[in-house]
């Protein structure tokens, strides 16, 4: 981090302000030129408060040269993170597909969609069993009964299961799940994180609607710094003035997000585009960006889904879709 100190500032209010920098454990490097001092602040300035720093009366402008986030950073941890699953591996070249409804809404479903998908080449699947849902009037979800099916459909099919989380006080309920999600409404609930972050279970965290990937690496940071480092990130569009889709899908996020952390990426093309005819193309699109998986909405029956009915895919849909998934995939090599 480096701090440009106004023109004017005396060497005594230098010097206090280094002995302010040292009490955070940083040491200061100072150039002094012809106009203006340039403070070069060495050490961990993760927990520098930069509007404060920036605040000082002597203090012109503050700016970081290195990323706040250093467990997920790629500088310090250059080999890819694989996450395993029971025989699913995500990251450093693997590739693992999620489909499955968005809820679970009856043992009926979950076995039918669960078998479709499998028979597709699905390698998890996926289920709400709690729903964060825009309205509290619309269907919350089967919660603990719908983990229960999840966990019926996994005998049934072998696939592991993923299902959101929303609050740490179910976390007991989750004990045989396999991935935790970490929802797009969450992605910044730093309590949820923290406790998340004390477990050894594989987290899938999903971007926020209006958050910055830099705000989602922090997030991911928020779990390791607790000592799981067992993440996956999740791309699943953003809020844009953009109508015509219910987000805007930011495939850019997944070469960018390579660049900067070594945590595997994930694209979820139904919830980025509300469309069902539009998830194929983009889920074609994210396996060209180079994600290492992607997650889709599939139902059994999806005009009469209580949840996100007009993304979800029927199971021919799906197994067209990953036909195409594995054809872009396979050109790629
Ligand atoms: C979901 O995957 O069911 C979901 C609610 O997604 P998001 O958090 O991305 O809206
Ligand atoms: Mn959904």
């Amino acid at each position: 981090m480096i701090a440009v100190l106004k023109h004017g500032t005396t060497p005594e209010q230098t010097q206090y302000l280094v002995q302010w920098l040292a009490r955070m454990n940083l040491d200061v490097h100072i150039s002094e030129g012809a106009e203006v001092t340039v403070l070069g602040l060495i050490g961990d300035t993760s927990r520098v408060d930069m509007e404060l720093l920036g605040s000082l009366e002597i203090v012109d402008s503050v700016k970081r040269v290195s990323e706040p986030f250093k467990q997920a950073n790629r500088k310090f941890h250059p080999n890819d993170t694989v996450v395993q699953v029971g025989d699913a591996k995500i990251g450093g070249g693997n590739f693992a597909m999620i489909a499955g409804p968005c809820s679970v809404e009856s043992e009926e479903q979950i076995i039918e969609v669960a078998t479709a998908v499998k028979a597709s080449g699905a390698h998890i699947l996926r289920g709400g069993a709690f729903k964060p849902r825009t309205s509290p009037y619309a269907f919350q979800g089967m919660k603990g009964d719908g983990i229960k099916l999840l966990l019926e459909a996994k005998k049934a099919t072998g696939l592991p299961i993923i299902t959101e989380i929303m609050n740490i006080s179910t976390l007991d309920l989750f004990e045989d799940v396999d991935i935790i999600q970490v929802g797009a409404r969450n992605m910044q609930n730093f309590d949820l994180l923290k406790e998340l972050g004390k477990t050894k279970k594989p987290i899938l965290l999903k971007r926020g609607l209006a958050n910055t990937l830099q705000e989602l690496l922090m997030s991911a940071e928020y779990i390791m710094s607790e000592g799981n480092e067992n993440i996956i990130l999740c791309e699943r569009g953003i809020r844009t003035f953009e109508t015509c889709t219910r987000n805007t899908l930011d495939l850019s996020a997944v070469p960018v997000l390579h660049e900067l952390t070594h945590l595997p990426v994930m694209v979820d093309p139904s919830h980025a585009t509300g469309k069902a005819k539009l998830v194929a193309p983009m889920a074609v699109a994210a396996a060209a960006s180079g994600a290492d998986g992607i997650m889709i909405e599939v139902h059994n029956n999806p005009s009469c889904a209580l949840c996100d009915g007009a993304q979800s895919l029927t199971p021919a849909q799906f197994d067209a879709l990953n036909k195409k998934v594995n054809a872009v995939r396979e050109a790629l090599v």
